[in-house]
């Protein structure tokens, strides 16, 4: 294809994503100084479409960026009142004590909040200040200065056929430019692995872990309804086959978060996480309680888990990674999105004085040292053994002693060090032979639904005259190396029903239904043969969340 010639726009700083990591750069980059130029981009169709996380909020990154967001009228209703941990066997429960955890694990002081909609307050918060928000445009691309720093970005690329060249329609997206990029896309971004893997921004880093967050909303029986009531299990339905465990929040209108997390360096490649999720809800305790109740939404999204060791460096010349694009998820608490907005704040601050310096295409450094000595490094520096013990001596003794270690690093010590999580997610997978198929119930269509009637609940869609934005480096290998190997476990990993193998005249083929995708990013994580690269569709197409 020939070169694409695009206008530029010149900014002080670009921002990709408006989740709350880029939407609080632009808050306070507009706070420190009313003149600077910022633009947010949002690949989702309106800001918090793609927005998953219905969330426990610690509000500490909010009072810093603004400290009067209750009489600003900021989406935080319902305060937790009660926390509850249970370990589940497959018909009964024991409550975990709350006495025996460390004070970081308690809720107390957090509100059950949609992120979507603390999103939109945000955005307006920011557009109030005068930065421009263009929700519907997805950067494709970085744009390299001649100094080999990041300049800026591609951003609405529009009617591409199928095989790459342009339609009827074609608009060539306009270029953005930036003295600093800010990329800010949650877990497992697509510029944030370019820029990580240029810029060999993970040299001499621990591997980064992730799991697959699955959650549907349920409106349940006003009866039943708790309002701030949070519940966290662990043990079945995974038992030893998987690390992970449930959430169920119950905020406002007698609605109920109900979601499970699977972490992906699962060893059996049968496991099926979205069936695991929802077998979890015929345990006794969830379905009393969603009974006469029903599911008004579903979606899924990878979270980060590698936590302090997998933290890659945050800048290179002219970009900083903020918030998920770099993981600053605290798992044990899984919370990331306060870390989120602190690391916004925090780069906000280090772009600032370089600009007022005359700076530019330089690294921030300032920001890097805030991440690591401020207040998110020392949230992620006191758990940051939970995961890798649970991944090296699975849940009862990762839950004593990760508790321990968690308690002296609390007082400034630990007795383990730093300990490594080893391979990456897809590397863990074992080959199908080692292990036996694992028999799932059907769903009922009651409490369980089955994959594509529930992925219709993410209300997702993609343009289908455009390329599949699921790239496959060499498209032999799902049926020539991982269905052999692997039973291809893109089929069951995947909480969306992308892949499937399919019997097509004696011949077995890979088809990838990339509509139905919900841009998790799992086949990008957890494929064994690392040959999937998900790259982003245009913008405007993919889940739209109502309010989760
Ligand atoms: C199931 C689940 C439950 C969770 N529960 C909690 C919880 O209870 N409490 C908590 O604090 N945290 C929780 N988290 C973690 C939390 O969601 C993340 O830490 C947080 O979302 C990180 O914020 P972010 O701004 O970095 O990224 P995100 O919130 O993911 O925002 C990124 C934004 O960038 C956009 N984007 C991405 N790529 C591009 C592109 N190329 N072009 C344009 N736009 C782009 C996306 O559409 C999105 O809007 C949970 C996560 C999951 C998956």
């Amino acid at each position: 294809m020939a070169e694409i010639e695009r206008e530029a726009m010149e900014y002080d700083v670009v921002i990709v994503g408006a989740g709350p990591a880029g939407l609080s750069a632009a808050i306070r980059l507009k706070q420190l100084d009313a003149d600077l130029n910022v633009v947010v981009l949002e690949k989702g169709s309106e800001v918090g479409a793609h927005i998953l996380s219905g969330a426990v909020l610690d509000p500490c990154g909010l009072d810093a960026l603004i400290p009067d967001w209750k009489e600003k009228g900021a989406p935080l209703n319902t305060p937790v009142t009660e926390d509850n941990f249970y370990m589940l066997g497959e018909a009964g429960k024991i409550r975990i004590p709350n006495f025996p955890m460390p004070p970081l694990m308690n809720n107390h002081g957090n509100y059950i909040v949609s992120m979507g909609n603390v999103c939109r307050w945000m955005a307006e918060q920011a557009e109030g200040l005068g930065v421009e928000i263009f929700p519907g445009m997805a950067c494709s691309e970085l744009v390299y200065g001649e100094n080999g720093e990041v300049k800026g970005v591609v951003a609405g690329e529009f009617g591409k056929n199928p095989d790459g060249t342009p339609g009827p329609g074609y608009e060539p997206g306009m270029e953005l430019h930036g003295k600093y990029v800010f990329i800010s896309e949650g877990v497992r971004g697509s510029l944030a692995k370019e820029i990580i893997a240029k810029y060999d921004l993970s040299d001499g880093k621990e591997p980064q872990k992730y799991g697959i967050g699955m959650k549907e909303i349920w409106e349940i029986d006003p009866a039943k309804h708790k309002q701030g009531t949070v519940t966290h299990t662990m043990g079945w339905p995974l038992g030893g086959n998987a690390g992970g465990g449930s959430f169920i929040y119950h905020l406002e209108n007698n609605q109920v978060y109900v979601g499970f997390v699977v972490h992906l360096n699962y060893k059996n490649p049968y496991l099926y996480p979205y069936m695991e999720f929802q077998r979890f809800k015929h345990h006794p305790m969830v379905a009393d309680l969603l009974k006469g109740g029903k599911r008004v939404a579903y979606g899924a999204r990878a979270i980060t888990e590698g936590g302090w060791q997998s933290l890659p460096k945050l800048v290179a010349p002219g970009v900083a990674l903020l918030g998920c694009s770099a993981g600053m998820v605290n798992v044990p608490r899984i919370k990331g999105n306060h870390n989120a907005m602190l690391s916004g704040k925090a780069a906000a601050e280090a772009a600032y004085d370089a600009i007022k310096a005359e700076r530019s295409g330089d690294e921030l450094t300032a920001y890097e040292t805030e991440v690591r000595e401020g207040p998110i490094g020392k949230d992620l520096k006191k758990v940051r053994n939970v995961k890798p013990m649970w991944s090296k001596w699975g849940m009862i003794p990762s839950l004593m002693l990760g508790g321990l270690d968690m308690w002296t690093n609390t007082m400034g010590f630990s007795l383990f060090g730093t300990l490594g999580h080893g391979k990456n997610d897809a590397l863990s997978t074992e080959e199908a032979g080692k292990h036996q198929p694992i028999d799932y119930p059907k769903p009922d269509g009651t409490l369980s639904f089955d994959r594509l009637t529930n992925v219709s609940f993410a209300m997702t869609n993609h343009e289908e005259s455009q390329p599949c934005h699921l790239r496959l480096t060499d498209p032999d290998i799902p049926v020539k190396v991982n269905l052999p190997k692997f039973a291809e476990p893109a089929q069951r990993y995947c909480p969306a029903g992308v892949y499937e193998i399919v019997e097509d005249e004696g011949e077995q083929r890979f088809v990838i239904n990339f509509q139905n995708c919900v841009h998790c990013k799992t086949c990008d994580i957890k494929d064994p043969s690392q040959n999937i690269t998900w790259t982003t569709p245009q913008g405007g197409d993919g889940p739209n969340y109502p309010n989760m």
